[in-house]
């Protein structure tokens, strides 16, 4: 259950890799919720632990931030995840369209 608005580490499922992606760039992680509570604390809220795994180039580009998102996090449907996933490809099709070398 989100405390302060955010939800918790300890709030991912325990039993599944737990996904982030960027629609941005091409960082993908899964990560176990026991492995997350080790690092950050079971107490750490998503966004701050997802911008920590990212360290996505657009990090501190306030004007073009990074897109990064968990895709498997509490509050989640499997449309909402559809969707994300989606933006995710897109994002990935896009920069090959602009860098077809890369
Ligand atoms: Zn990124």
């Amino acid at each position: 259950m989100p405390r302060s608005g955010a939800y918790l580490v300890s709030d991912l499922p325990a039993d599944q890799l737990c996904r982030i992606a960027c629609r941005k760039c091409d960082r993908r992680g899964a990560y176990r919720r026991d492995t997350l509570a080790a690092r950050f604390g079971a107490d750490a809220v998503l966004p701050d632990v997802l911008a920590r795994l990212a360290a996505c180039s657009r990090r501190g580009d306030f004007s073009n931030p990074c897109g990064a998102v968990w895709i498997d996090a509490p509050g989640h449907t499997p449309k909402s995840q559809a969707a994300l996933l989606a933006a995710v490809e897109a994002g990935r099709k896009a920069r090959a369209r602009e860098n077809p070398a890369g």
